[in-house]
């Protein structure tokens, strides 16, 4: 680059999920940004699942001049009035259940098929930013070359001046980042933040045709919980998700394996034999259940290192009791490029990572734990127990974060931190 050349700063995004594509979206407005994204497989994929998300990722999403996009694959495009984020029910007894908690908000639960929701940020994608076929076997950034320079499993190599991992929970970045910096510090607790923890969770998941069901199910009309399961797909289709665990065994080794595999519906419909018949009715339709091994991560002490960020499960991969995992790495991207914006030469970039940190940190491992520790109460494993009267506005406390402090306000935090550095 000539000394009258603009700055650009070069980033390469590793991983091409849902936080990749939403950052790599999201700088591609920045016209002092060049972004590259390297995803290991052949093309951007999602399983066929569902997805839903809150009121303040809906919100980054017409921020980020998404709102019309992902308007005509949600089901229902949100108008902001109240809806029902969950109806929350005892399901786990033979006899037909009961609600004994239902949680409304604002707009309430925002739901998508996940190929659709991954497809609208791969629309939105300018031409020839992704390389595929390029999964990062490792990186070198030594403290004084200005540059990182990566290395692919097909032999390529390329150069870039800021690396977001964006490459999942079992982030090959995180690795080497966790590893490097222990080795540095002399540190090796740093160690155990590196592989992902079972949670004691086993869950099982489907997706049933409209059609497949008596029309008044309670799921076509409304997200449902203790067994999850919300219409998707303009009300096309079923999704559901079951959760078997056992929370004493969280924290022992799973199988890495058979962390996600096909599983016989016989296997499913013994799991959830007692349970009342609207859910026997639900298992039943699903003729092909996946069955996931739900891990999550140690909350990280740090996202940050040098020229590398990590977003997305890479860095606060949590249990989806939440409904937060997809969202809260919409929030990293944001917030993130927000702040890259705002670079104007390589000396700011440290800065601009350190106030990423500060605020994304902190908010992201709150939303960490309480996902474990909503899927505790959705199954009264919970201190509250079967106590209904305590329980219900517990669980409600726990999504207080959807509300407070909202996206624009965490984003001005972020900025106002990056100025008071320069300053
Ligand atoms: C059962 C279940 C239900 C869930 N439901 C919800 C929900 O309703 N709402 C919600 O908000 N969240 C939900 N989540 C969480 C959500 O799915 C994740 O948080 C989200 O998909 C993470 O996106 P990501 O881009 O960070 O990671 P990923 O989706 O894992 O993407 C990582 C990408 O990186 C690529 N990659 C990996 N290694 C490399 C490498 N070395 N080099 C290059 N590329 C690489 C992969 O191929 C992949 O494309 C759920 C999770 C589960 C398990």
């Amino acid at each position: 680059m000539s000394s009258s050349s603009p700055f650009k700063l070069r980033v390469a995004i590793c991983g091409g999920g849902i936080s990749g594509l939403c950052l790599a979206v999201a700088l591609s407005q920045c016209p002092n940004i060049q972004v590259e994204v390297y995803e290991a497989t052949d093309r951007f994929k999602e399983i066929g699942a569902g997805v839903m998300i809150w009121a303040r990722t809906w919100k980054i999403l017409e921020l980020l001049g998404l709102g019309s996009a992902f308007s005509k694959i949600a089901h229902s495009p949100p108008d902001g009035s109240i809806g029902t984020g969950f109806d929350f029910r005892r399901s786990d007894q033979p006899e037909e259940g009961s609600r004994f908690y239902l949680v409304q908000m604002p707009y309430g639960c925002i739901r998508f098929y996940r190929v659709d929701f991954l497809d609208a940020f791969v629309e939105a994608l300018p031409p020839n930013v992704a390389h595929f076929g390029m999964r990062l076997v490792s990186y070198s950034q030594n403290a004084s070359a200005s540059e990182i320079s990566l290395q692919f499993s097909n032999g390529t190599t390329a150069t870039c001046d800021l690396l977001a991992g964006c490459d999942g929970i079992k982030s090959s970045i995180r690795a080497q980042l966790y590893r490097e910096c222990s080795e540095r510090s002399g540190d090796s607790t740093l160690l155990k933040f590196i592989d992902p923890v079972w949670t004691g969770t086993i869950a099982y998941r489907g997706l049933i045709p409209v059609e497949h069901l008596p029309p008044c199910h309670r799921s076509i009309a409304d997200p449902m919980m203790h067994v999850v399961s919300y219409s998707i797909s303009r009300g096309k289709v079923v999704n559901v998700v079951t959760f078997a665990s056992d929370p004493k065994r969280e924290g022992e080794p799973h199988n890495e394996d058979v962390w996600v595999a096909n599983c016989l519906q016989q296997e499913l419909l013994e799991c959830y034999s007692n349970w009342e018949p609207e859910v026997e009715q639900l298992l039943n339709q699903i003729e092909k259940p996946t069955k996931w091994a739900i891990h999550h991560l140690r909350p990280l002490p740090f996202f940050v290192d040098r020229k590398i960020a990590l977003l997305g499960d890479a860095c606060h991969a949590m249990a989806p009791h939440e409904g937060a995992g997809a969202g809260q790495a919409i929030e990293d991207a944001f917030i993130l490029a927000s702040l890259l914006e705002q670079v104007s030469s390589l000396e700011t970039l440290p800065l601009a990572l350190d106030a990423y940190q500060r605020v994304r940190l902190p908010f992201a491992n709150h939303v960490l734990k309480g996902s474990y520790d909503s899927g505790l109460m959705y199954e009264f494993n919970s201190q509250y127990g079967e106590d209904y009267e305590v329980l219900g506005p517990a669980i409600e406390k726990q999504w207080d974060w959807v509300e407070e402090p909202s996206p624009e306000e965490e984003r001005l935090r972020a900025l106002q931190y990056l100025k008071d550095a320069i300053s």
